[in-house]
């Protein structure tokens, strides 16, 4: 007798074996996707305050996209930027260490200047580098600020690709441009000499500021398209709030807040279609978006600066408005819409929940100080920060613990006022006064003790690197 052309004695079974086979495919579909390393996308903003989106409450700046990220995702009502000036916060955002570990700070010159001849240490382990390790592609475009020379650069800092500015776009002023602070109330592109560079060649100089986030988004997109099948950080330091303002046509004179908010809502813009994109894509699953700000508003500027809402000062200052920032967090399915944290979080928190996801191990030679936020993102419990010291340049100014913010020394962001040191520190009660208003340390003795021995263990455990930020180049 002939064997029948089919084992199955019945159709039914016959449906149910290959029905077995889908099932078995599909799920391993399922696990494979499920085993995806996931995408890391970071927007991060200059010198936007606390009180500059209208999710965080700013009546007539219009921000619908980052108001729609927070609506579907996290937002984080205490996340602090590790430094309240550009340099530091950015060291401190790609390797995950407070600046004076690794030198990105300095008393007398607070960032890198086009002059400086220093850079983040090559012996520093960044995001882009550890996520390297495990398969991922890179991109930083927008603005870099840790070394301008070819040996600092985003290229030689585990970025495959670069294009932006190499630090802040008030940089490179030229010396007839008109003096003085008047410059930025009608800012025009020819003031300023700072060059666009694409990895490490210098492709535009001055670079034409009014058409940089537009241009910064298109590269944005046209990175995600390319590596939408594997894994991805991509990295996106916008040049502004930080003046001088530019605004493209479509969105000059167009906010209500004037300048400040064409610029911010022009931003804004840009998040919505960096998102539109990842969705577009059908990475969105797959995809972890943080969004921030480097540091807070550079009040000096008055209408031409931003504001840090109810908070107490801006930009250089270790006041709150100086380093609490807007920070959000977004992944469909796996971060819970309309989440709102109030747990204590900060950007070098990024560096070590980004290589905990991606099941990358941080250098074991040396202190990190972010923590994975894991729980806090995934509702799965507290979060694991208590502790957050505030550094002005290489000085530790104060320190917060839960609700308890301790005051040591104190200073105005900029301008002429003088650091002032509190024999007796200034202890403020964030959760009650988060505008920093009324000194309680009389009635909490207890509190501030605890507080200063926390400050001692820090100190004496803290190993401060070769400062980078003082040396200049030599000229001929
Ligand atoms: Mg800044």
């Amino acid at each position: 007798m002939l064997a029948p052309p089919f084992p199955f004695k019945s159709g039914l079974q016959r449906f149910l074996v290959v029905s077995a086979l889908f099932a078995t495919a599909f799920s391993a579909q399922s696990a494979q996707s499920e085993q995806r390393l996931p995408n890391f996308v970071i927007l991060f903003a200059d010198d936007l305050g606390y009180g500059d989106l209208g999710c965080y409450g700013h009546p007539t700046i219009r921000t619908p996209n980052l108001d729609r990220m927070a609506a579907e995702g996290l937002r984080f009502t205490d996340f602090y930027s590790a430094a309240s000036v550009c340099t530091p916060s950015r060291a401190a955002l790609l390797t995950g260490r407070y600046p004076v570990r690794n030198g990105m700070c300095s008393d007398t010159r607070r960032v890198l200047f086009p002059d400086s001849a220093g850079g983040l240490p090559q012996d520093e382990t960044t995001l882009a580098e550890a996520l390297k390790t495990k398969g991922y592609a890179t991109a930083c475009i927008g603005k870099w600020h840790l070394g301008h020379l070819p040996q600092y650069l985003p290229t030689r800092n585990g970025f495959d690709y670069y294009f932006g500015l190499p630090y802040s776009n008030d940089m490179d002023r030229v010396a007839d441009a008109k003096l003085g602070r008047s410059i930025f109330l009608d800012p025009k592109v020819e003031y300023w000499k700072v060059p666009l560079l694409q990895n490490a060649k210098m492709i535009e100089q001055p670079a034409h500021q009014p058409s940089l986030t537009r241009r910064y988004t298109a590269e944005a997109i046209k990175f995600i398209g390319q590596n939408r099948s594997k894994p991805f950080l991509l990295y996106v330091p916008y040049a502004f709030p930080h003046v001088p303002l530019f605004a493209s046509d479509r969105f000059a004179g167009q906010s209500p807040r004037g300048l400040y908010g064409d610029v911010v809502e022009e931003m804004d813009w840009s998040a919505g279609e960096i998102m539109a994109s990842i969705r577009k894509e059908g990475i969105a699953e797959h995809t972890l978006v943080f969004f921030s700000s480097d540091n807070g508003p550079w009040l000096l500027f008055n209408e031409q600066g931003g504001s840090a809402g109810l908070l107490r000062e801006g930009k250089g200052s270790t006041w709150e408005g100086g380093m609490r920032v807007p920070g959000l967090a977004w992944w469909p399915g796996k971060i819970k819409a309309g989440a709102v944290s109030r747990d204590l979080a900060c950007t070098m928190d990024i560096f070590s929940t980004c290589l905990s996801l991606a099941g990358a191990s941080p250098p074991s030679d040396r202190e990190i100080d972010g923590v994975d936020l894991g729980p806090v993102l995934f509702g799965k419990g507290k979060g694991r920060r208590d502790l957050f010291f505030y550094y002005r340049d290489t000085q530790l100014y104060a320190v917060r613990k839960g609700p308890f913010k301790a005051h040591f020394m104190t200073r105005a962001g900029y301008g002429d006022e003088k650091a002032e040191t509190h024999d007796r520190p200034l202890l403020f009660h964030l959760g009650h006064d988060p505008a920093e208003k009324f000194d309680v340390a009389k009635d909490h003795p207890d509190v501030l003790a605890d507080l200063a021995k926390e400050v001692e263990r820090h100190r004496t455990a803290v190993v401060r690197g070769p400062l980078q930020l003082e040396e200049r180049i030599k000229s001929n």
